[in-house]
């Protein structure tokens, strides 16, 4: 503080004379004002500053919290996004740890995410489908995977096919910090491409099959006609009778076989009226009770029917046919020992659009595997079966918008529902 010194000296030198005193008294006083406003001042700009700087820092402050606001944002955006896409997807770290595993991956893969997030990819995922066909061979080789395909193998025997590609994910200065795989369940499109084949299949025998069915009829109505004739020929106590009526019984038996294969194959035109499901069932029904009563076993048939009428637009010919096989296959499967088919007709109670219709059998019901060959031409366990009743029942009730299952149980019975809607 130099401007103070003087004002010191000033004091001490008391030997002066007082106006000599005084002028130095003055001197100091303005020399201490000024000194006093220069701090002031100095003051007042360090204040000034100090606020400036504060408005400043506030200012900064609130453009991080925004961008920080923007930030979260577009990452809970992009967070949604991924978690409502249908696909899996799943992103590796450079080490090929996985970072990213998102809902619907986790559905695919049935492994949880909390399982998976940051363990290694080969371990979780695996390599079974081969490491080329992985997010591995994108982060070390740099090269993408488009639109491929793979199966993946899952720990509890699974295997689900998988639709795939890879890419690598780069940051703003192209700095590769690791790689994703986007992925999709195969599973119903394969099935549905199985099925597509199998009809292209079908289709083939089925035209193949109608032509021979044509080339056969005739000659065997010729058999048939001579057999009758040869019967008729021979003596009431020849042996050879029997064999004649052997012939006969067989013939019946080809025919029976060439018309259900022609009613398979024959395309579907269905004569469809407004009618009573109900009555339409209990024509069947009362038919059919007609029947067994020329048959060895003790059936009874149970009905379950609403009071009120039924109201749907069918096919009831088509429609009698298809509950007349499956009555057919519910006799042969309770043979010999009988037992009670119940009928039902009932609404869907799930939906209320729905008729639906049951057929039970006490009968000796069936395993697992013959349930997934039921709807296929040509299968059957009889001896003397076609293995063409529920594939053309199936045929007549999809004609109608409709939907036939089986629910079984070896040794139980079984049970047919088929749904139709009212107004098929
Ligand atoms: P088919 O009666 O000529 O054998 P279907 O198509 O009607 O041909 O039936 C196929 C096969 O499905 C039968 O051979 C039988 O094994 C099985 N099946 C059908 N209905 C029943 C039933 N109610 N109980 C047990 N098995 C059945
Ligand atoms: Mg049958």
């Amino acid at each position: 503080m130099d401007s103070a010194e003087p004002v010191t000296e000033h004091v001490l030198e008391l030997g002066r004379s007082s106006s000599q005193l005084e002028e130095a008294f003055t001197d100091s006083y303005i020399l201490f004002n000024e000194t006093t406003r220069k701090y002031m001042e100095a003051y007042r700009q360090l204040e000034e500053q100090f606020e400036y700087l504060n408005i400043k820092l506030e200012e900064t402050n609130r453009e991080l919290r925004k961008s920080l606001e923007e930030k979260d944002r577009v990452s809970n955006y992009l967070n949604n996004i991924l978690e409502s896409m249908s696909g899996g997807v799943l992103v590796v770290d450079l080490e090929g740890n996985i970072t990213l595993f998102n809902q619907a991956a986790e559905g695919i893969t049935g492994l949880p995410q909390q399982e998976v997030l940051g363990h290694p990819y080969a371990q979780v995922i695996g390599l079974d489908a081969g490491r080329e066909l992985s997010v591995l061979h994108t982060l070390e080789s740099y090269q993408s995977l488009t639109n491929r395909e793979k199966n993946l193998q899952l720990d509890n025997g699974r295997t689900i096919p998988l639709g795939f590609s890879t890419a690598l994910v780069r940051d703003a200065e192209n700095n590769v910090l690791g790689a994703v795989e986007v992925f999709n369940d195969l599973t119903e499109v394969k099935r549905l491409e199985a099925q597509v084949q199998r009809m292209h299949t079908l289709a083939a025998l089925g035209e193949m099959a109608a032509t021979v069915a044509h080339e056969i009829r005739n000659p065997l109505g010729g058999i048939a006609g001579f057999a009758t004739l040869l019967e008729r020929d021979l003596a009431a106590d020849d042996p050879r009778r029997r064999l004649a009526r052997k012939i006969t019984e067989g013939v019946a038996r080809l025919n029976r076989i060439v018309s259900s294969l022609l009613s398979y194959t024959r395309p579907l035109t269905l004569n469809t009226r407004p009618v009573n499901m109900v009555e339409v069932v209990e024509e069947a029904a009362a038919f059919f009770e007609i029947d067994l009563e020329r048959r060895p076993e003790n059936i009874a048939l149970q009905r379950d029917y609403p009071d009120l009428p039924v109201d749907c637009a069918i096919d009831p010919e088509q429609f009698q046919q298809v509950i007349l096989n499956l009555l057919h296959n519910a006799t042969h499967a309770m043979s010999p020992g009988g037992g009670t088919i119940a009928v039902g007709v009932a609404s869907d109670r799930d939906n209320p659009a729905q008729i639906q219709l049951t057929i039970r059998d006490q009968g000796m019901g069936m395993s697992l595997e013959v349930q997934q060959k039921l709807f296929t031409p040509f299968f059957t366990t009889k001896e003397d079966g076609t293995g063409l009743g529920l594939v053309t029942s199936k045929k007549i009730i999809e004609a109608h918008g409709g939907l036939i299952q089986v629910e079984s149980q070896p040794g139980q019975g079984t049970c047919f529902t088929i749904s139709i809607p009212h107004n098929s």
